[in-house]
């Protein structure tokens, strides 16, 4: 398959949670490769660029990170370790890298990369911390199964961009 990542073009540039795109980066060194996702991507011309905070932090294979609420701190649990503010700093400086960018597919569940990740002792989900980071419009590509969200999610991406 011959979707365009990472290439110097002038398509919308999407990031992309490189392990949507096969690359083995998960904490088990395994990825999420999403075939019917990036076909529609290159359907519509998207130059999907892959990041990943985690592995660019903590390197792969890697323990998991855990969200949990302690009295009014937010924390990111790593072997024991409150990380958060590296991942959030790290999603920060991606950001900044891409700040061309016109929208960000991440992937469910994630601290980093989902729209609606779970926070032991929060009671409610919070928005994973590159979607907390990027200015453009963010979704996961569970929400992009379905067309009609494909279709907003171009939308928005087009209105950002001009
Ligand atoms: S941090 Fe994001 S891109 Fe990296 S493995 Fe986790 S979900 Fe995939």
């Amino acid at each position: 398959m011959s979707w365009r990542v990472g290439a110097e073009t002038d398509l919308m540039k999407v990031l992309i949670s490189a392990c949507l795109l096969g690359e083995n980066v998960r904490w088990n060194g395994q990825n999420k490769y999403a075939k019917k996702l990036l076909e529609w991507a290159e359907s519509q011309d998207l130059e999907l660029i892959p990041i990943c905070p985690e592995d660019e932090l903590l390197g792969t294979p890697r323990g998991k990170i855990s969200l949990i609420q302690i009295e009014d701190n937010l924390c990111a649990n790593y072997k024991g370790s409150d990380i958060a503010s590296g991942l959030r700093q790290k999603c920060e400086e991606i950001n900044d890298r891409h700040t061309d960018a016109a929208g960000f597919i991440g992937i469910y569940g994630s601290p980093s990369c989902g729209i609606s990740a779970g926070v032991k002792n929060l009671g409610k989900t919070i928005k994973g911390f590159m979607h907390q980071s990027v200015e453009c419009p963010s979704t996961e590509s569970s929400a992009l199964k379905n067309e009609n969200n494909r279709e907003i999610f171009l939308k928005r991406m087009k209105k950002y961009e001009r």
